[in-house]
């Protein structure tokens, strides 16, 4: 119900106001709030809780009693032992345990402003909601609103997205891809290519081994995809371009993560005349394709790479609209990456390092 209530003013509220959450200030709940848009919290709770003999800390909450050992490196719990601590009379242990609370509060909301700056926020909220079911079962809430996270969540990032859990398939980077898939013209063909290591076109193997098709193939125009967690599918074009390369799974695949897989596969299937997939995905997946078919030919051009990421980050038409011309394309020396985009001696776009975007210069 925190959810509910909190992201229902994030629908209503203009978001330059600040939001106070009302009744939260314990540290463990901050990084959370703040995914939520709330930006202050209450003041009391540091002396609520030091006054009933508790300590905060961002993973729970400890009674003085119950402690062989303080819970942090502040100077209350370098200099004090619980023993001490208890020893001591109430106002003065309140004290030094409302120092403790308040060192942990503050230390958080640092860690959480640094999370934001880093654009790891999500990552730090997943760690912090394993610490309690009923904050799973928030976050897990949160993640339910993915249209409205949407907007206020910044396209590129300067940290990479990383795969915790099968809620990570939730986060709001997949629906957004997922999203701007529909922005790509669809070919009649599919090829379904296993990950590799990053960026996926930079790493496919010489021998792709066996391909499986559901019935003999009768296309000759192919989109190639790579199948792979957190994103599903990721067409072949767009293997540099934020988050594709800058993410990380771990190889072994949850229950969540394989049906993720088999459904999206399942959805291509009503989408593509023909699908084929390597041998090790049939497997993996369950596929049943049947049919052996030839290895593809993978092609894959500047202007085509280009033409796709325009689509993708633009919308549909906008790489056809921006790369129409005759095209001189100047590529790094180090990463061999595209970098400018020339037509008839014109700098039409540049290609940003960090995250593949393109940056027209009109
Ligand atoms: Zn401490």
């Amino acid at each position: 119900s925190l959810v509910k209530v909190v992201m229902a003013s994030v629908e209503y509220l203009p978001p330059s106001r600040p939001r106070h959450l009302m009744g939260a200030g314990h540290p463990m709940l901050f990084a959370l709030a703040v995914a939520m848009g709330c930006d202050l919290f209450d003041s009391a709770a540091y002396m609520l809780y030091a006054n009933d003999d508790r300590l905060l800390t961002p993973s729970g909450t400890y009674k003085l009693d119950e402690l062989k050992e303080m819970p942090c490196s502040c100077n209350v719990c370098v200099e004090h032992t619980p023993q001490e601590l208890q020893t001591m009379d109430k106002d003065e242990r309140r004290d030094l345990i409302a120092a403790h609370n308040l060192y942990v509060s503050f230390a958080e909301i640092r860690r959480v402003r640094q999370a934001i700056s880093d654009g790891s926020l999500m990552e730090l909220v997943d760690q912090r909601c394993r610490a309690h079911p009923r904050l799973l079962d928030a976050y897990r809430r949160l993640l339910n609103y993915q249209e409205l996270i949407e907007k206020y969540d910044p396209v590129s990032k300067k940290s990479a997205f990383f795969y915790t859990g099968p809620e990570s398939l939730k986060r709001v980077e997949v629906y957004r891809h997922h999203r701007r898939l529909n922005r790509l013209p669809k070919k009649r063909g599919l090829v379904l290519l296993s990950a590799s290591n990053k960026p996926y076109s930079r790493h496919i193997p010489e021998d792709l081994g066996e391909f499986f098709s559901q019935a003999p193939v009768e296309v000759d125009e192919w989109q190639f995809m790579v199948v792979d967690i957190p994103f599903g599918i990721i067409p072949l074009e767009l293997d540099e371009f934020y988050p594709f390369s800058q993410n990380e799974s771990p190889s072994t695949l949850d229950v969540e993560s394989e049906n993720f897989i088999s459904s999206i596969i399942k959805k291509l299937e009503e989408e593509y005349e023909t699908i084929i997939v390597s041998e090790n995905l049939n497997r993996r997946f369950n596929l049943g394709f049947k049919f052996r078919v030839e290895p593809p030919h993978i092609k894959l051009s500047d202007r085509d790479r280009l033409v796709a990421v325009a689509d993708y980050q633009f919308g549909r038409g906008a790489g056809k609209a921006l790369f129409n011309g005759n095209l001189q394309i100047i590529k790094s020396k180090k990463t061999g990456r595209i970098r400018y985009v020339y037509a008839d001696d014109e700098l039409i776009a540049s290609i940003r390092t960090s995250d593949g975007f393109i940056i027209p210069s009109w």
